[in-house]
């Protein structure tokens, strides 16, 4: 075997994926066409789910450091924003970064962890049988080689070479609209121009380096297809349209045209093969989501691959990965297709009436705390829930762990995300077992992490509960309410070994 894993591509999925396995231990290696790291930023966003997962993994200084954080992000370009920042968490803002920076990060994690990337590598096809499968690549001399490994993973974008030679489908809907994007050195240095732009729906944005991205949805231009080059010529003429001048945009440093093609694979996995990211789920970029969803899923793919391939992983347990995620790309993809009908019910002039009272509507409407928190909750992503397969689960099963700070029996002070950091399992106990430790330490001890909580932060969700057991990518697997320490141990033993598998001998 030439590697555990092969991941296909190294853009912001395949990178993420690629650091979790190799955290886990996994020997992975990811192919990817590109000789040189992309350049150009399709993304520049990371919503607070994201963030975390940084945090999880020890890399939130990275991030922050790099990015510019803003309070909320807009939903449908509608003028009242989401507020992420009366969310619970940490993290409640978007990270503004650029897509190559978020990549460049994630690179250098994953050399840190001994991931061996392969540029120069295109993938031409995957085949596989019951010991593994073959990824069959034309190298950079132009040769095709064939590569080996238990397991293929597709993270190589919405044209996925992968998912087409796995058989899985891609249903959805075909582009019916484009937008425009231009990154420039040179804009009018008069804010005047830019203002009237931003008024009347053009996105500004000051990106690094001096340049400056404009994003638009020309009227008489939305139906060109998403293929069709983009020209300075027609950038201008477009601006000028819309907003009355050409905003002195000069000096284009990328110009792209994109659609709203979306699609969702029909399975994201078929045996040994499996999707995540664009290969995945498309969409028309609204709100920014679709590597935030990548990311998502690299984070709930990794620990699950990791223990298959360890030899530990409980039954069914692979399988979750498509029962958890894809609901989650489904609910995405129908939500950017809601705001693209939005948007465009604005273009086209027989509706330009009705859909600004509309849009005038849905603006009072997300100015009510309880509709912007639940389409916050969405676009963060600090919503995602994994429905329990236990009808009597505890009602915090399936979510996200809320960060608390905590002090340990042994008086160290730490917070749950930075027992995460070890992409371990996390058991806390909060009503102090003195056997504890001990008995987990004896049966999962290699993969989970046993806690006994002196003192936490209040945090209303915790209230009441006894013990936790949180997953590696910081969802709850089980928790507990129960004082009966008899009890307990045996709900514990239960929960240990449906989610960590049988006890080791070995740990
Ligand atoms: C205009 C625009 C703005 C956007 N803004 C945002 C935003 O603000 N926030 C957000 O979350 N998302 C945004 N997105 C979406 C985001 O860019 C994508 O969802 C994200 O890039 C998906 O990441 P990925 O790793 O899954 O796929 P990709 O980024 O497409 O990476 C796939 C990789 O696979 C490689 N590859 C492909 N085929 C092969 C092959 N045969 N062999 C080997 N390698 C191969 C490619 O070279 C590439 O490196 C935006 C998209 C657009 C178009």
């Amino acid at each position: 075997m030439d590697a555990d894993v092969i991941v296909v591509g190294a853009g912001p999925t395949g990178l993420m994926l690629a650091c979790e396995l190799a955290l886990a231990g996994v020997r992975t290696r990811i192919l990817e066409r590109r000789t040189e790291p992309q350049r150009h930023s399709r993304a520049l966003s990371l919503h607070p789910r994201s963030v975390e997962l940084m945090d999880q993994r020890g890399l939130r200084d990275r991030f922050l450091r790099l990015g510019r954080t803003v309070p909320g992000w807009h939903f449908a370009g509608l003028r009242t924003q989401l507020d992420f920042s009366s969310l619970d968490s940490r993290h409640g803002y978007t990270l503004f970064l650029a897509q190559a920076r978020t990549e460049a990060i994630l690179e250098e994690r994953a050399y840190e962890l001994g991931v061996e990337i392969s540029r120069g590598y295109e993938i031409l096809g995957v085949r596989q049988d019951g010991d593994g499968v073959e990824v069959e690549t034309r190298v950079p001399a132009g040769d095709t080689e064939t590569v080996r490994g238990l397991y293929a993973v597709g993270c190589d974008g919405g044209r996925s070479v992968v998912r087409q030679a796995a058989g899985i489908g891609f249903p959805g809907t075909d582009e019916t609209l484009t937008g425009v994007l231009g990154d420039f050195a040179v804009v009018d240095p008069q804010p005047g121009a830019l203002d009237a732009a931003r008024a009347r729906g053009v996105i500004v944005a000051p990106l690094e380096e001096g340049l400056t991205r404009f994003v638009y949805l020309d009227p008489e231009r939305i139906r060109v297809p998403a293929r069709e080059p983009v020209s300075l010529e027609e950038f201008r003429a477009s601006l000028t349209r819309i907003s009355g001048s050409g905003c002195g945009v000069a000096e284009p440093r990328w110009l792209s045209r994109f659609g709203n093609a979306t699609r969702l694979a029909e399975s994201y996995r078929s045996g040994r093969v499996l999707l995540a990211g664009d290969a995945a789920h498309i969409h028309f970029p609204a709100a920014g989501q679709g590597l935030n969803t990548g990311l998502q899923d690299a984070m709930n793919l990794g620990w699950k691959l990791a223990a298959v391939v360890g030899g530990w992983a409980p039954p069914g347990l692979l399988d979750s990965y498509d029962a958890e995620r894809r609901p989650v790309g489904a609910s995405v993809t129908e939500n950017t297709e809601v705001q693209t009908l939005l948007a465009e019910l604005t273009l086209v002039p027989q509706y330009q009436h009705p859909a600004a009272a509309l849009r005038k509507l849905l603006d009072e409407l997300l100015g009510m705390e309880q509709v912007n928190r639940r389409l916050a909750d969405q676009v963060s992503a600090l919503g995602t829930h994994y429905p329990p397969t236990d009808p009597g689960a505890d009602r915090l099963v399936g979510r996200r762990v809320p960060d608390v700070g905590l002090t340990t029996a042994g008086s160290e002070r730490t917070r749950v995300y930075e027992l995460l950091t070890t992409g371990r399992f996390v058991l806390l106990d909060l009503a102090g077992d003195p056997a504890l430790r001990g008995a987990v330490d004896a049966g999962w001890g290699s993969r989970v992490t046993a806690v006994t909580v002196d003192t936490h932060d209040e945090h209303a969700d915790l209230g009441g509960v006894t013990e936790i057991l949180v997953r590696p990518d910081g969802h709850l697997a089980w928790a507990t309410r129960t004082t009966d320490g008899a009890v307990r141990s045996g709900e514990r033993i239960q929960a240990l070994t449906a989610w960590a598998g049988t006890p080791s001998s070995r740990s």
